[in-house]
């Protein structure tokens, strides 16, 4: 039976990860800080522990994983990434574990590591028009990330290729854009827009208000779970390709857009209210000409078809946490 490791199992992407390699048949260990909090995980074996810990990585990897995914990191949506307050840790835990599971890969003779970096690594200064940025992956260069989140995924995404040029090795680098989907982190501050969005449609009163930060005039493109895996396992599995290469969607909208498209969704009427808080980029879209050359694939899903299962998942969690509030 192939065996695979999922680094950071007990998160959103990589939750669902583990379901899929189940799903075709793999015996897969998870490993994680934390238990998942949205549901059981689909792995055979989950350990808890701390990535940091250079002794920890060498335990869990063995030499007969065919696939290792390393999705771990310390992150969170722009609240967490965006105030500074976090750089320290964020930059320090991040690269960290991308050190300690290439030794431990190596060490134990893994050849293969898919490794989940950021949109975020794309320079400010090619964002700044919200009609037209430009995230190809060539335009990285001259570095100019708007965050040290950013920062600290580039020189990981370097790090895994270096490994590829110096010790033979065939890792993978994906630059993820905006992933959501059902049974991701929607409240407590590390939550991405469209989760604090269908968590506001789906608290307020019909006719309410809800707030938004910033002129809501900002551009992005949000990519449902399920693409995402499917991109990074095609990825993964590609004969000679190792990246880094764009992993999102090219469905660029507003933010106002998008609150109006949930509050459709939802059969509301809400008026939205700009309020200050941290924005990143003015615009930002994923740039999938060189996915589709390179895999012959590119995700396709519309933005609508993801947010009606994200915001009906969204909603259940509203109501049962404000069910067990009264109760
Ligand atoms: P997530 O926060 O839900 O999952 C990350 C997991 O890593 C968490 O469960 C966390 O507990 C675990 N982790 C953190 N530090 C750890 C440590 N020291 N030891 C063990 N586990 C540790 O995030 P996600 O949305 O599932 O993202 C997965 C990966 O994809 C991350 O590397 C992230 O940077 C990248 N990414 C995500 C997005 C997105 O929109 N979700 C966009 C770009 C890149």
């Amino acid at each position: 039976m192939k065996k695979a490791l999922v680094c950071g199992a007990g998160g959103f992407i990589g939750g669902h990860l583990a379901r899929r390699l189940k799903d075709e048949g793999f015996w897969v260990r998870g490993v994680d800080l934390k238990a998942h909090e949205h549901c059981t995980s689909a792995a055979d074996e989950f350990v808890i522990g701390d990535l940091r810990d250079a002794g920890f990585c060498r335990s869990i990897v063995e030499h007969d994983f065919c696939e290792v995914y390393q999705l771990a990191a310390d992150m969170g949506g722009a609240g967490y990434i965006f105030s500074g307050d976090n750089d320290a840790d964020i930059m320090h835990n991040s690269a960290t574990i991308n050190l300690n599971m290439l030794d431990a890969c190596l060490n134990k003779g893994v050849r293969k590591i898919f490794y989940s970096s950021s949109a975020c690594i794309y320079p400010a200064y090619n964002q700044e028009d919200p009609e037209n940025p430009d995230c190809s992956e060539a335009s990285a260069y001259p570095a100019a990330p708007d965050s040290e989140y950013g920062w600290e995924k580039l020189f990981s995404e370097r790090l895994y290729l270096a490994y590829n040029r110096n010790h033979g090795m065939q890792n993978r680098v994906a630059r993820y854009h905006n992933i959501f989907g059902p049974m991701g982190t929607w409240d407590g501050g590390k939550e991405k827009v469209p989760a604090a969005i269908c968590r506001k449609v789906a608290s307020a009163l019909d006719d309410g208000a809800i707030e938004i930060w910033g002129d809501g005039q900002q551009t992005r493109s949000f990519l449902h779970v399920d693409e995402c895996i499917e991109g990074s396992l095609r990825l993964m599995r590609s004969a000679n390709f190792e990246g880094p290469v764009n992993i999102g969607s090219d469905e660029m909208v507003s933010i106002n857009q998008l609150v109006d498209m949930v509050c459709t969704i939802a059969g509301k009427t809400l008026n939205k209210v700009h309020i200050d808080g941290p924005l990143g980029v003015r615009g930002r879209n994923s740039d999938n000409s060189l996915i589709a050359e390179k895999l012959g694939w590119a995700p396709c899903q519309p933005l609508r078809a993801g947010l009606e299962s994200t915001y009906s998942w969204i909603r259940q969690q509203v109501e049962i946490s404000n069910s067990a509030a009264t109760h």
